[in-house]
């Protein structure tokens, strides 16, 4: 809930302090204009004031929270004139409102379009809430305890943040409670890596591979070096090449910093009793490490305990999966977090990252996962599961019970439930719309239009490849034009067989009806085409 704070400033000071002029309208944006036009969006037709708690509530539906920085400056607006009206809020008159949202103008303007990445958020955030729900029943595995401390957590608690690429957010269960990152911290290290030293740099001391091994498997490549960085190895590299400019403290001051800024703005924490608890429990950690020295793996000049100290500290950071989701959210978005609009990392440096996620990133399951869920993620013997659907959206699961191989038990059935429901596998736009899959992104109109057009065309020329293209390229084949003529419509209407087992191969409709109520069989049986006939009948 947006909720608003006590004795925020008066309006009267808010408004004189904010660069806004009244009086300097730019075009299309007086009464009649966009804002005028926002405001219509918002009042009740003919009313001429709309209260603030409506326009609030509107921006709530679509997924934004008052904690969200950009919204800052027009909430403390809206406050001043709470605050000046006490019980009974001042309503907005056209003038008012066009000064209230001025200074969040775009955001509000999109939000209020229904132009953010996840247009219908309110029926996004039900689905996945039941989906998480139906999740939660699963009490199967038993949290990590080679670690002391993580044995402690309470096995039960079930979390879920997620924040798309427009900073649109939700937070499910336990979503507030903090976890240990533990090798859920892996791509954020490596990105680190890379950002200081370049790919070359980076993988000159760790290779690109899945190891096929446990994670923290006693084994290196065939060049003495890990395997890749998101198994502990690769890690324990990371961490050697993170800043080895920095004394001990300042690189620890530096990772926080960053992590903070991934978060949009709040700090992780530490938990030094896991950190403690680790430290003394690593043996294997220590034998990895001696191990890589021995190869000659590290950068010149690396202190094998300090960086063994750091990568713990860095595995002991603390975050929630709200927190943790903004940093998928960043890492969704090329590295621009969505809430601060700042670039964290450069576009490339988490095209690496993602990509040895998607490969990498779910210990001895990453196989399956990759060919299963499609996504990016990366998991932790914390329960954490971080997962990014790219340019849509970023979400952290967290529960702490684990499977055999170490990923959260629910974790996993809670990205498998989201895949089977919405389109977010990697290759699912190869099989277009056909497989009912819900697409919660947002569509550009125009695009639409055209690309039902170009179908339809495709379809009726019985230019199979062109069709596949545009289907690979996320056209949907059940799509109809504004009569109602879908590709399968046209393809039989013109004879084009070849099309029309595509089509129904694919798992399109077979029988949709047009604007005059004819069906695919109806055109086929006018125009005497008997194999398409005989294909639909068999169809149907
Ligand atoms: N701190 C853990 C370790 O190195 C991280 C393990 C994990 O989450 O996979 O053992």
């Amino acid at each position: 809930m947006i909720s608003l704070a006590q004795n925020p400033p008066r309006l009267a000071e808010a408004v004189k302090v904010s660069s806004f002029d009244p009086g300097d309208t730019r075009p299309g944006e007086g009464a009649g204009g966009r804002d005028g036009q926002l405001f219509d969006l918002v009042a009740d037709p003919g009313q001429d004031q709309v209260s603030p708690r409506k326009l609030i509530r509107k921006l709530e539906v679509a997924g934004l929270e008052a904690r969200d920085p950009r919204l800052d400056k027009t909430l403390s607006l809206i406050r001043a004139l709470e605050d000046e009206a006490a019980d009974d809020p001042i309503p907005l008159d056209r003038d008012a409102f066009r000064r209230v949202i001025q200074p969040s103008s775009l955001l509000v303007e999109r939000a209020l379009l229904g132009n953010l990445a996840v247009p219908d958020f309110a029926s996004f955030s039900a689905d996945i809430e039941r989906l998480f729900e139906a999740t939660r029943a699963n009490e199967g595995g038993e949290a990590a305890s080679y670690i002391p401390q993580l044995g402690r957590v309470d096995p039960d608690l079930f979390g879920l943040g997620l924040c798309t690429v427009d900073g649109q957010r939700l937070s499910l269960g336990d979503a507030g409670v903090p976890f240990s990152v533990q090798s859920s911290s892996k791509p954020i290290s490596y990105s680190l890596a890379l950002e200081h030293h370049g790919e070359e740099g980076v993988h000159r001391h760790v290779g690109r591979e899945p190891s096929g091994q446990s994670f923290n498997e006693l084994a290196l490549n065939s060049k003495g070096l890990p395997h890749n960085p998101m198994i502990n190895a690769g890690a324990i590299m990371s961490a050697a090449l993170i800043r080895p400019d920095l004394g001990v403290a300042e690189r620890f001051e530096y990772v926080v910093d960053m992590w903070t800024r991934l978060s949009g703005g709040v700090a992780p924490g530490f938990d030094n009793a896991t950190y403690l608890s680790e430290r003394r429990t690593a043996d294997r950690n220590f034998a990895l490490g001696y191990f890589l020295r021995e190869n000659g793996a590290f950068p010149e000049g690396t202190d094998l305990l300090e960086v063994l100290d750091f990568y713990f500290q860095c595995c002991s950071l603390q975050i929630t999966a709200r927190a943790f989701s903004v940093v998928a959210a960043t890492l969704a978005n090329g590295g621009v977090c969505p809430l601060t609009g700042e670039v964290v990392f450069g576009p490339e440096t988490v095209q690496k990252c993602l990509s040895l996620m998607y490969s990498c990133g779910m210990y001895d399951f990453s196989g399956e996962w990759a060919f299963s869920v499609g996504l990016p993620a990366k998991s932790g013997v914390s329960g954490a599961i971080v997962v990014v659907v790219p340019n849509v959206m970023g979400l952290a699961v967290w529960s702490p019970r684990l499977d055999a191989l170490g990923n959260s038990v629910r974790g996993v059935e809670f990205c498998q439930r989201l895949v089977k429901e919405f389109n977010f596998h990697n290759y699912d736009s190869l099989v277009g719309g056909a497989h009912g899959k819900k697409d919660p992104r947002r569509q550009d109109r125009r695009a639409r239009q055209a690309s039902v057009v170009d179908l339809c065309w495709a379809a009726s020329e019985g230019d199979l490849p062109g069709l596949r293209v545009l289907v690979a390229e996320g056209a949907n084949p059940n799509h109809a034009d504004y009569d109602g003529r879908t590709p399968l419509h046209l393809a039989a209407a013109e004879g084009q067989v070849a099309v029309v087992s595509y089509l129904l191969g694919s798992g399109v409709d077979p029988a949709p009806l047009d604007r005059w109520g004819a069906t695919p069989l109806d055109d086929a049986l006018r125009a005497g085409h008997e194999d398409v006939v005989t294909a639909l009948e068999e169809a149907s």
